[in-house]
């Protein structure tokens, strides 16, 4: 994992954000190459997800959403987590956090005080949950070391903190005027339901996809891009009437693997758990958590595809109680939309169920990365360093290099090339300048290029073999082949290669 944190710095993947000022904690800034990596990730999931697919619609809606939409969803009540304070130095931790930080025979003593083997790390941490008083003391007894200090901390009962940021609306700062940074996308799926079921006829089932920021004020931001305040999601909720409900939840989570799969991501290192009953959000009925083996990290969540229930909807909309609902919903006097749309079979208006396969855009390119991450000995017992992305995720396509960089001839036939290329549609091609050739190489193996394209002098006919003029050669980042081609063949040659 350092190697690659180090890497995506040093190669402009990702950076610390704010760093001149000293970085803020939490938030990430993709560079230049991690923008196009992830602008690919996104294209790819929409595609697989909307575009390939009959049943879907695509939806951009708005970060800062409407007080009551985060009071009705649920949110304003319970999207917190428990956090404790050490009262000798005033620092704050995430409980379940603070627990797992400690040495195996702390997290024994823990678990022990709570009633419960620290063999079931859920269990403890549910415990804890469940008896804040008793939570302080097993802290308290089982000596928990502050991870700031290293020193045992002397602990508070933990207590819920909300985790969504709140921001003023308009110039008047008042009890009234406050909206909230979404925590998830998936809540303008909701309240654009009736626009969209009104303004393309759906019927169910279908489904609404969305990619977008999301916020959320996490206690504990940690592990580079894996835990961040300020996160990308693609999310789908997926529309179908109750009772097939279960059936689309399964038909999602094998959509789901196969599109990790594609992405690199293989199915092997992902263990899909099934939430115990006694974990589950408070709007699920089930929920399979995707948990990838990411490295340092072990199993953790890269994926949620929860079974929602008539809740979200159910919350949302007005006149709730003669909609037969099967979730308990809190009451909605605000609303004023009908959130129902016909029955396939009886026609009459009916609330549908939701599945809602949920993931983290930044989970996504850290599992990505982490899985193309290679390091080879070379037959020369050189050590190289490749991003072995699939074609379709790498951030620059093929890089262009003149032999020598202050050969006009060799660095404008190069632009051509590059630019003939880059009508192609392929996404970046880069002319690559720079100078020495194989400082070029070892900066395209490690940022994942699957193609370099090199023009020399036999290019233009003053080397020493005239057949190879009007050819280029083409290396292969994976298997490091070069190839003379055509450069009348080359569109068509690369074309093949990265659809
Ligand atoms: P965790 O238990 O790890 O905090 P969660 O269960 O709260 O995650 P969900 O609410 O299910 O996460 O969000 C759906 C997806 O959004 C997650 O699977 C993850 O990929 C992503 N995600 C959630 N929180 C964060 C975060 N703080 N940083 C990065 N990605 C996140």
């Amino acid at each position: 994992m350092e190697e690659l944190v180090s890497l995506c710095k040093r190669r402009g993947f990702i950076f610390q954000g704010s760093e001149i000022y000293g970085g803020l904690q939490g938030f990430y800034d993709y560079g230049p190459l991690g923008v196009e990596l992830k602008n690919n990730i996104k294209a790819a999931w929409w595609r697989t997800n909307v575009y390939e697919r009959d049943d879907m619609e695509g939806l951009d809606a708005s970060i800062i959403m409407h007080r009551q939409v985060l009071r009705h969803s649920g949110h304003e009540a319970t999207f917190s987590d428990p956090m404790v304070d050490n009262k000798k130095n005033n620092k704050r931790y995430r409980l379940d956090h603070l627990v797992k930080d400690q040495k195996a025979d702390v997290i024994t003593k823990v678990a022990e005080a709570m009633g419960q083997s620290a063999e079931n790390f859920p269990a403890v941490v549910a415990a804890l949950n469940a008896n804040p008083a008793q939570a302080a003391g097993a802290l308290r007894a089982a000596g928990v070391r502050d991870p700031f200090s290293g020193e045992v901390g002397e602990w508070t009962e933990p207590k819920p903190f909300n985790m969504m940021f709140k921001t003023t609306i308009g110039p008047v700062a008042d009890d009234e005027s406050y909206g909230y940074l979404r925590p998830e996308t998936a809540q303008g799926i909701f309240t654009n339901f009736k626009n969209v079921v009104d303004s393309t006829s759906r019927r169910l089932p279908f489904g609404i996809a969305q990619i977008g920021k999301a916020f959320r004020n996490e206690i504990t931001p940690r592990n580079f891009i894996f835990r961040v305040r300020e996160l990308e999601q693609m999310e789908i909720e997926f529309f179908c009437a109750p009772g097939t409900d279960e059936e689309w939840h399964e038909h999602w989570l094998e959509k789901r693997l196969s599109w990790w799969e594609a992405q690199g991501v293989p199915r092997s290192k992902i263990e899909i758990l099934d939430v115990p009953k006694e974990d589950l959000a408070h709007y699920s009925k089930r929920t399979y958590d995707l948990m990838y083996d990411y490295p340092t990290l072990g199993h953790e969540e890269i994926e949620g595809i929860a079974n929602r229930s008539d809740y979200d909807l159910g919350s949302h909309t007005k006149n709730q109680s003669e909609l037969g609902l099967v979730a308990r919903v809190e009451e909605n006097l605000d609303s004023i939309a009908k959130l129902t749309i016909p029955h396939p079979e009886t026609n009459k208006p009916v609330v549908p169920f939701v599945i809602e396969p949920s993931a983290g855009v930044d989970r996504a390119m850290l599992a990505v990365l982490s899985e193309a991450f290679t390091k080879e000995t070379l037959e020369n017992g050189n050590e190289r360093i490749v991003l072995k992305l699939r074609p379709h995720l790498a951030p620059i396509k093929v890089a262009v290099i003149p032999l020598a960089r202050n050969k006009a001839e060799l660095v404008d036939l190069a632009r051509s090339i590059k630019n003939d290329l880059q009508k192609l549609g392929l996404g970046r091609i880069l002319l690559e300048d720079s100078g020495n050739i194989g400082k070029a190489y070892r900066r395209h193996d490690e940022v994942g290029t699957p193609y370099c394209v090199t023009v020399d002098f036999d290019t233009v006919g003053k080397g020493e073999d005239a057949s190879l003029t009007d050819t280029v050669t083409v290396r292969d980042r994976d298997t490091l082949a070069q190839e003379r081609v055509k450069i009348s063949d080359l569109s068509a040659y690369l074309q093949a290669k990265l659809r």
